[in-house]
């Protein structure tokens, strides 16, 4: 178990709110990460777990309950706490969601890791032993029909088919292995896939950090205007996600990498498999994957005992 050696202060701007928020990381001696609505008085510890999350919202984590208590878009933090071996925290936060920051896990990476020290405790494993998949659509069938129906609408503005799955099945049992792959029609993404692998070693950090961690998230123009009606993706500007223009040919912003856009997805995989409260050890393979479908892979794993062994 490792937590911070003192408070980490990060601020900035929820994505879907526009609103500022402030969040405080402190250390704990209670084994997980939790997050405290210090906005709400009286409300209880949230635990970021799999089986704590509520609606995903289409485009992000949401942890704690829907109609209470809950905080939105968790991924990045998530995977910046699992990158810096931090699996034991409080994290204070005065608003419903995470502050974007630049889109990416890089600066709450930074500042976590200039909290945690070098020592050479290990974090829980969670070594699959049997294969579990979630498909897409078992996604939509769990959907209330008028949120089926956004989806659709969005789907269609994008051009995206729902055929995509999230697979974990064993490996060596000594590492994650994530391959992730996006098809998109949008020429700019077109077919994309990433490889990232975490052992536990410096090494594989040091490659999050400089291939991964500053990896953006991403949106076309078009669809923020459809969210932004609907109360959601206030915040979001060329500042903090990579905007695809609308003939899906080039973006509003420079790249960082061609793709860019699939390593943003191993932030979100390496984020949401970190509310399984260890180091999930096996393959994960997204096929046009989604915050939802790494929760219900989760939920699949841990539904039966055989498919995983705790070390
Ligand atoms: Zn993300």
């Amino acid at each position: 178990m490792k937590t911070v050696n003192k408070e980490v202060k990060i601020s900035g701007q929820g994505i879907h709110s526009g609103l500022p928020v402030n969040l405080v990381i402190k250390p704990s001696d209670k084994p997980g990460i939790f997050f405290r609505r210090v906005d709400m008085a009286g409300t209880d510890l949230i635990a970021a777990v799999y089986d704590n999350v509520g609606e995903t919202k289409m485009r992000n984590t949401t942890v704690g309950m829907t109609d209470g208590a809950h905080v939105q878009t968790v991924e990045h933090l998530m995977a910046a706490l699992f990158m810096a071996g931090v699996d034991s925290a409080i994290v204070e936060i005065d608003g419903v969601e995470t502050p974007i920051l630049d889109g990416s896990a890089a600066q709450f990476y930074d500042a976590i890791v200039a909290a945690v020290d070098a020592d050479k405790s290990k974090m829980k494993r969670i070594v699959v032993k049997r294969e579990v998949t979630a498909h897409a659509a078992e996604i939509l069938k769990q959907l209330p029909w008028f949120v089926r129906i956004q989806l659709w609408i969005m789907n269609k503005i994008a051009g995206r088919k729902s055929n995509g799955f999230v697979k974990l099945s064993p490996n060596d049992g000594k590492s994650l292995d994530i391959k992730a792959t996006l098809i998109y029609p949008e020429k700019i993404i077109g077919n994309q896939s990433y490889e990232y692998s975490f052992d536990g070693t410096k090494k594989s950090v040091d490659v999050f950090r400089k291939d991964v961690a500053r990896a953006r998230t991403f949106g076309k123009y078009s669809e923020w205007e459809y969210l932004k009606k609907r109360g959601m993706g206030r915040g979001a500007n060329e500042s903090n996600v990579i905007a695809l223009n609308d003939a899906g040919d080039g973006t509003l912003n420079e790249l960082i990498w061609a793709d860019e856009f699939v390593r943003h997805k191993i932030i979100d995989a390496i984020g949401d498999m970190f509310t399984s409260g260890g180091m999930v050890c096996g393959n994960l393979e997204s096929y046009k994957g989604s915050h939802a479908m790494n929760n219900l892979v989760l939920k699949k794993l841990f539904s039966n005992p055989d498919n995983y062994d705790i070390i």
